[in-house]
């Protein structure tokens, strides 16, 4: 007899993204390395989760981890106490699914099913995700009146105080989640369900199927590095903004690494630059870097700032999603080519941003060039705190006329095939200054791990010592982007 596989939402979900995300899933689970499961997308859903649950206070727990019988059982007691449930459970012909908030309608009447999503507007990926839901519910006999997404506002100002709704003194609500009825849309999708649910069961029951070209639509995908091991070393994908048509007329055309790429066929001037510096095998160098670079006042400060976002703002003032900045590093070039090094992190847990904002003023001072790698995030950054405090609006716009961006002065002038198409500065650093491996840094050896370091060295019940350590792998990490800024400048001025 042929095996029915069990199905959750999320797996369906991963079915419509692509079937062979599903198939994987299932059948090669462990082909993932463990640093790719995104432990702050689910850190910051339960953050949202919780939050969201205090809008029914007479609400109902269904058992979040125990075993599934257990939460079965759970929903089918509490579905007759007509309160709010959270997380209700239920199955139906192996489709498993719970719902965020589910709550009865007056007088025995039908239940609005309520989906909490941490995003700050409804995707079509959304109305799928409540369809399915919806329509294992109606199939478990539960009957449903409203689909609704509640989702974060994203104009949300934080009153403090731990209030995430208020209601002004002009009688307008300020809270952290709006929603929105989506009944109709997810109607029109839940005729389909069944057809989906049959299509993942044919799909496990087969072989692995091909890749698609969905990987990072909805979600980036887990499994790339797996199914695409062993492809070219050049693939298309690494021309500069190449669009996804193009890749595919060269594709059929039979050309699957970028130096398989004649002359001429790139009308793209960068492409072809990556093209043929590609083919060559060896770095190329543009001039015109040194000479705008000796045109620089000294002292010269090479800076970088990490940053973090929180779904629930949890410093009065700021809204969801805010780039609030934490910390910022310094190397300080003099012109006798000595070298200083200043940085900022305020692990406290209190809002840094008017200390970053004040130290990163004081140390910059008012004179010599302020080098910086992609001058719409910095600049971003302090354009914000220049909004959040007036009386420091001045020093801290005034930093715009000693900015130097050295993304495109880079861009412009040099290129190395083993960048593969990226301008990053964890791409170009390996080809100018190897020695500066971000590999070698203690456990923060990106932005995101950064996020994560700071989000875990404020939790109030990190150990000292912990906290200590995540310190010191932060103020590594900064320092060392901002190092890699000097060599580069370095770098560029001997082009
Ligand atoms: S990496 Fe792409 S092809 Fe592979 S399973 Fe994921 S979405 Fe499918």
């Amino acid at each position: 007899m042929a095996r029915v596989f069990g199905l959750s939402k999320s797996k369906l979900m991963a079915f419509r993204q692509c079937p062979r995300r599903l198939w994987l899933s299932i059948h090669e689970p462990d082909c993932v390395p463990a640093d790719e499961v995104d432990d702050t997308a689910l850190a910051i859903g339960n953050e949202v989760g919780v939050v969201a649950r205090r809008g029914w206070s007479e609400g109902v727990l269904i058992a979040p981890e125990g075993p599934l019988q257990e939460a079965l059982r759970q929903t089918e007691e509490a579905l007759a106490l007509r309160r709010p449930l959270f997380e209700a459970t239920v199955q139906h012909d192996g489709m498993l699914v719970r719902a965020d908030v589910l709550i009865p309608g007056p007088r025995g009447r039908a239940f609005d099913l309520v989906e909490v999503k941490s995003s700050a507007s409804v995707k079509d990926y959304h109305i799928e995700d409540i369809a399915v839901q919806a329509w294992t519910f109606a199939a478990a006999g539960i009957p449903l009146k409203r689909r609704i997404l509640q989702h974060i506002n994203g104009r949300f100002i934080y009153p403090g105080g731990g209030c995430y709704e208020e209601v002004r003194p002009d009688g307008t609500v300020n809270g952290l989640f709006v929603q929105q009825d989506v009944t109709h849309a997810a109607r029109s999708l839940e005729a389909e369900v069944p057809s989906w649910i049959a299509k993942a069961r044919a799909t496990l029951a087969g072989p692995m199927p091909e890749t698609t070209d969905g990987c990072d639509d909805p979600y980036p995908c887990p499994y790339q590095a797996f199914c695409f091991a062993g492809g070219p070393e050049y693939p298309l994908s690494c021309l500069p903004r190449i669009r996804a048509q193009t890749i595919e007329s060269l594709s059929g055309a039979g050309y699957q690494d970028v130096r398989d790429l004649p002359r001429g066929i790139l009308a793209n001037p960068v492409q072809e630059w990556v093209r043929k510096v590609t083919c060559s095998g060896r770095p190329d160098h543009r001039p015109g870097a040194a000479a705008a670079l000796a045109a620089l006042s000294y002292p010269r400060h090479y800076i970088d700032f990490e940053t973090i976002q929180f779904a629930v703002p949890i410093w009065r003032g700021t809204r969801p999603y805010e780039q609030l900045p934490f910390q910022w590093s310094c190397h300080r070039e003099d012109a006798d080519g000595s070298l200083n090094h200043q940085d900022f992190l305020d692990l406290s847990g209190e809002d840094p941003t008017r200390a970053f904002a004040e130290s990163l003023i004081a140390t910059l001072g008012t004179k010599g060039a302020v080098f910086v790698y992609n001058q719409g995030f910095e600049g971003g950054v302090i354009r914000s705190l220049a909004t959040r405090y007036p009386d420091l609006a001045g020093p801290l716009l005034a930093l715009f006329d000693r900015m130097v961006d050295l993304l495109p002065l880079t861009r412009e002038h040099y290129y190395h095939p083993a960048m593969k198409g990226s301008w990053s500065i964890k791409a170009v650093l390996p080809t100018i200054a190897p020695d500066l491996d971000y590999a070698d840094l203690p456990e923060v050896q990106d932005g995101g791990a950064a996020q994560g370091a700071y989000r875990e060295a404020i939790d109030p019940v990190t150990p000292p010592a912990r906290r200590q350590a995540l310190d010191q792998a932060l103020k590594r990490y900064c320092g060392r982007d901002t190092e890699a800024l000097v060599r580069l400048a370095a770098f560029l001025g001997r082009c």
